[in-house]
């Protein structure tokens, strides 16, 4: 496959961007990178497959670093609330009416969402017995996403100090949580070289130290990875403070929890001595600024912790928190929220934010020899982008518009493991169309199985 012409943004070590690029592909890696004139003599006659990306953007595809799939059809559903009533009365009783299909088919229509938005490796971070995790690994096979998918453990039903929580639905054992993860380790860990699964132990409060260190020494063994969300609120430092003594950060040094296969969400409240711990670590954080803001919980410091040499990437988390799975329009609120919170319109440049959706998020999932840039011998997880519109023309500037003018819908072309996933906004992997009317059918029959209604102030008209 040739892909010809067009602004290519490589993100390789140099961070050279050739103004007519090209990049050539056999099977699932690139093998070539280079300038369009020199490209042409060799493989404008010679490659089975030629895409013409002139007036278009070709860049790394997008990592997403934290996604909740079972969300995307309950979104709109949890709004006004800050994050304990959302998860207690709204997000968790929703999906704990799941079935194994419904939670197929949620993660069918996020995925297609995704790459409809440029998004080609993700990094799911709550999967629970009632989505159907097996389902949910065929259909990340199916689609040809690069996904990691981890599962949830836990073993007392409570968020920080908040104890029975967790709704009756979505309740497990230790030793169903943790036997699963092993199972689909089994099954699926490397296949293809795109399916992935670590471990995703719930919130403290969820879970017990004992459980924690169990976790860390298992994946260990394994070789796999860990995430968790990790001081989101300002509750949860009453938690650690109240029954440890010490700060989040430090709860996870307590545990173990720190260190290269671990990535930490939201990390909202946590001082500068925290930040060092996580750099020194070499732990990961994923950084999700539209849910943050929208409910209301604070905003990551990630400007000073890029600075600390904190490794920080960029997701999108959930379809009631968000409310979607945009990583372009992600960029652009990342940006707009560390300019906002430093009073510095340079506190997180473009350049860095787009380091975030690609190679820094591919760092954080242990992939960065393998994908997040445009290099030879890489995997090829390309997305092109079409500039030839009023919001993106004239292309002064390729590096602001993606993160500032750009949208998901800009996306035109996604090509994951060298393989054409989407063409001209067209999903050819699978039937868009009747994913569509699945989740439509289905989501309306979840949200009429749990009774909640969705906030909407003004007079709705039968
Ligand atoms: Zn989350």
């Amino acid at each position: 496959m040739y892909i010809r012409g067009g602004i290519l943004i490589t993100v390789d070590k140099e961070r050279r961007i050739f103004k007519d690029g090209g990049v050539v592909i056999e099977n699932n890696r690139i093998v070539k990178v280079g300038k369009r004139e020199e490209l042409d003599k060799d493989y404008l006659h010679h490659s089975d497959i030629v895409i013409d990306a002139s007036r278009k953007i070709v860049m790394p595809g997008l990592i997403d670093l934290h996604v909740h799939m079972a969300q995307a059809m309950i979104r709109g559903m949890a709004q006004y609330v800050r994050l304990i009533p959302w998860l207690r009365d709204y997000v968790w009783p929703l999906q704990g009416h799941y079935t194994k299909e419904d939670g197929r088919i949620s993660a069918l229509l996020c995925m297609i969402e995704m790459i409809k938005s440029g998004t080609t490796t993700f990094l799911e971070v709550g999967i629970s017995g009632r989505y159907g995790m097996e389902g949910i690994a065929k259909a990340v096979e199916e689609i040809g996403m690069r996904g990691v998918l981890g599962r949830h453990v836990m073993d007392t039903p409570g968020y920080a100090l908040e104890e029975n929580i967790i709704h009756p639905g979505l309740v497990e054992s230790k030793e169903y949580g943790m036997k699963e993860v092993i199972h689909m380790y089994q099954r699926w860990h490397g296949k293809h070289g795109r399916i992935f699964i670590w471990f995703a132990p719930r919130t403290p409060g969820a879970v017990t130290i004992e459980t924690y260190k169990e976790i860390v020494s298992k994946a260990r063994e394994l070789g796999i990875g860990i995430t968790m969300h990790l001081a989101e609120v300002k509750e949860d430092l009453e938690y650690f403070k109240k029954k440890f003594n010490c700060k989040p950060v430090e709860f996870c040094q307590k545990i173990g929890m720190l260190g290269h296969n671990v990535v930490l969400a939201h990390v909202v409240w946590v001082d500068d001595e925290e930040i060092k711990l996580l750099a020194k670590t070499g732990t990961h954080v994923a950084h999700c600024p539209s849910s943050n803001m929208k409910l209301g919980s604070g905003l990551t410091p990630v400007a000073k912790m890029i600075k600390s040499g904190v490794n920080v990437g960029l997701g999108c988390d959930g379809g009631p928190s968000n409310d979607n799975y945009d990583m372009i329009e992600e960029m652009k609120i990342a940006a707009l929220g560390q300019s906002l919170i430093n009073m510095d319109p340079k506190a997180l440049t473009a350049e860095e934010v787009i380091e975030m959706a690609t190679i820094r998020g591919a760092k954080a999932l242990g992939l960065d020899k393998e994908i997040g840039s445009i290099e030879e011998g890489k995997k090829a997880d390309i997305i092109i982008i079409d500039y030839w519109k009023p919001h993106l023309t004239p292309m002064l500037n390729p590096i602001t518009h993606i993160v500032y003018a750009a949208q998901g819908q800009d996306v035109d072309t996604v090509i994951i493991d060298g393989k054409l996933i989407m063409k001209n906004r067209k999903i050819l992997t699978v039937d868009e169309e009747k994913i569509l009317e699945e989740a439509e059918k289905r989501g309306l029959n979840v949200v009429k199985r749990t009774g909640i209604k969705p906030a909407i102030n003004w007079k709705i008209v039968e």
